[in-house]
């Protein structure tokens, strides 16, 4: 299932609708995703004002919310009560909605279950050998026995390119792999890139907040991300945009292919993978994490040559693309903070002229190595949080009809 966030157009023609019910369903949409948008922080009035609501619309469309079990309202500990009653906070409701994210890795996978609001918890993980067989089957088993009745959605990152569920992963082999056929689930199922989730969790949660035209690069066995134009990832034609790890940003020097097919990758020179060719060892199948974050914890030769090639290939794509901020997450944050002068020294050289006296701020993740299970959560509530999502969720619940 493709992943499709809300978008202007979308909004837009909400905005038109028509009868009192459409736009009913869509004030209810608005204001639950804002709650949930703002991590359950925002205070009734707050969500009031942000929303531009009237007091009592605001208050009967909360109200509606909490009927059908999609918030409950808790006090806020710390407010002052307004005229003797506690401020009142939206938030999940105990047997509210929840979805399931998934994160699979090149060597392990994790899967979270996630209430309105983003908060989340691990149920488990596991490492696997790599192959789709090992990787996919317990991962499925483990969200199909998470699946209660409360689910309405799994988002999945992978790390590597999705068109429509099917996912290729090069350095471990995969090709045409057929996700959703693992997963015999009743909920929608939406495949997402690792990068690219993790760049919308950094937009949506992280450091890419706010910001109008944001580049994420996310940095594992190697480097891929997304350009976000008002927290919008570009998705491409086909959906596989962004597998900025395959431009041609390594020297062609190097006598062996990148393991996509193409020739000079810059996955060569960043990433674990590139890590590890550098100390003399094979690299791919998803093999040698541990080994990886050791050689880049000797700040050796290794790490000051991965350093210099991310900061070439983020000139070149600031070049191209002219974002506002560059945020990095996985091993991009830990080679920031161990060679920050390196990158940034290799970032200038590569920025044309007129960019170095401002150039776009190069910033860790705010989220982390969680970014794309964040992003993956973020994909399935998109799909539920719809009109149609939230009728949905009326009948299965035996709430009836609006
Ligand atoms: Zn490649």
């Amino acid at each position: 299932m493709e992943y499709a966030p809300a978008t202007p157009e979308r909004t837009e023609r909400l905005d038109a609708a028509r009868t009192s019910g459409d736009l009913r369903a869509h004030n209810r949409v608005q204001l639950l995703r804002a709650i949930h948008d703002s991590g359950a922080r925002r205070t009734r009035s707050q969500l009031t004002h942000d929303l531009d609501l009237a007091r009592g619309t605001a208050s009967v469309l909360i109200g509606s919310l909490a009927a059908d079990a999609l918030i409950a309202e808790s006090p806020v500990e710390d407010a002052r009560p307004v005229r003797g009653r506690p401020t009142l906070v939206p938030g999940p409701h105990p047997d509210g909605p929840q979805v399931l994210a998934a994160d699979l890795r090149e060597d392990a996978w994790e899967l979270a279950v996630c209430s309105i609001g983003g908060g989340y918890e691990i149920l488990g993980g596991q490492a696997h050998d790599g192959t789709p067989e090992e990787a996919l089957r317990p991962l499925a088993a483990a969200a199909r026995a998470a699946t209660s009745g409360r689910v309405v959605g799994i988002g999945l990152a992978v790390a590597g390119p999705v068109r429509d569920g099917v996912v290729d992963i090069s350095h471990l082999g995969w090709q045409d792999v057929r996700v959703p056929e693992f997963f015999d689930v009743s909920v929608p199922l939406i495949v997402g890139n690792d990068a690219r989730l993790a760049g919308v969790a950094e937009a949506r949660r992280g450091r890419l907040q706010g910001v109008a035209v944001g580049l994420h690069l996310h940095i594992d066995f190697d480097p891929g991300g997304t350009l976000l134009l008002d927290g919008r990832p570009m998705a491409g034609s086909s959906g596989t945009a962004g597998e900025f790890g395959h431009m041609p940003l390594a020297s062609r020097s190097l006598d062996e292919p990148c393991l996509c097919g193409a020739w000079g990758c810059w996955s060569l020179r960043v990433g674990a993978n590139a890590l590890l060719r550098h100390a003399g060892l094979a690299a791919g199948g998803g093999r040698g994490r541990a080994l990886a974050e050791r050689i880049l914890a000797s700040d050796g030769e290794a790490v000051a040559e991965n350093a210099r090639a991310l900061g070439e290939g983020v000139a070149a794509l600031v070049n191209a693309l002219d974002p506002g901020v560059v945020s990095l997450s996985g091993m991009g944050v830990e080679l920031l903070a161990r060679a920050r002068d390196e990158i940034e020294a290799a970032y200038l050289d590569g920025l044309m002229a007129f960019r170095r006296s401002a150039p776009p701020p190069i910033a860790p993740s705010s989220l982390g190595r969680a970014g794309p299970l964040i992003g993956a959560m973020e994909s399935a509530f998109d799909a539920f949080l719809t009109p149609s999502g939230l009728q949905a969720w009326r009948e299965l619940r035996g709430f009836g009809l609006v």
